[in-house]
């Protein structure tokens, strides 16, 4: 993480830049006030991606995705989907956290189409490795990433299966919207539209598996 006295204006930026880790990433500015990028983790070969939208504040600091909360909350949906963990490489859209500072807390900011756009760089190193047959989008931003189309919206695509670049992709919430949701009902609505569509994916690989 460099100075925080640097203006924007001093954050390089290298646009058509192709590093070959994430510290040397300077395809957009996140770089700068985060801790560490944070890459995808899981199983070679698995057959799920599960893609959410970037590191947050417990993600940034640990260098893992999906720790904390909305980890544990996929946790329970995997489980409930019967889904094996084994089964899922978990990775973001965006692999630096983005933030501002309220008080003292660093609170989450949805990354910029010019930030999803460079950073797909990666993600597409993540496709390359892993070659899963289904990816799950977490999210708009996600949806947005996978699917390269940045005005693709993510409620009416729920429920639907999607394809691109020669993978399924199955949209739905990102768990930190089933936890923040207003009301019990409404947390238990989005939690289930996630272990439905955990369901489906895993029954999209069987399906494939069978071909
Ligand atoms: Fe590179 Fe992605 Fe980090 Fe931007 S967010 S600096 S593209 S790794």
């Amino acid at each position: 993480m460099a100075a925080h006295s640097d203006t924007v204006a001093d954050v390089t930026v290298i646009p058509d830049q192709q590093p070959a880790s994430l510290e040397a990433c300077r395809r957009c500015r996140l770089w700068h006030d985060a801790t560490q990028g944070v890459a995808g983790e899981g199983p070679r070969q698995a057959p799920i991606m599960m893609v959410g939208e970037q590191p947050g504040d417990k993600e940034d600091l640990a260098g893992k995705p999906f720790v904390g909360p909305a980890g544990a909350l996929l946790d329970a949906a995997l489980a409930d989907a019967g889904v094996d963990r084994d089964d899922v490489f978990v990775t973001n859209a965006v692999k630096h956290f983005k933030w501002s500072l309220r008080g003292k807390r660093r609170m989450h900011k949805t990354p910029g189409q010019r930030e999803i756009e460079a950073c797909r760089y990666w993600l597409e190193k993540e496709y390359a490795a892993v070659d899963p047959r289904v990816v799950v989008a977490l999210g708009a931003t996600a949806l947005k990433s996978v699917l390269h189309d940045y005005r693709a919206g993510l409620r009416m695509n729920l429920g639907k299966v999607l394809s691109c670049e020669g993978r399924l992709v199955v949209p739905t919430y990102h768990p930190s919207y089933a936890l923040r949701a207003p009301d019990e009902a409404s947390r238990h609505e989005a939690y289930g539209t996630i272990v439905d569509a955990l369901r489906h994916a895993g029954r999209l690989v069987r399906q494939h598996d069978r071909r």
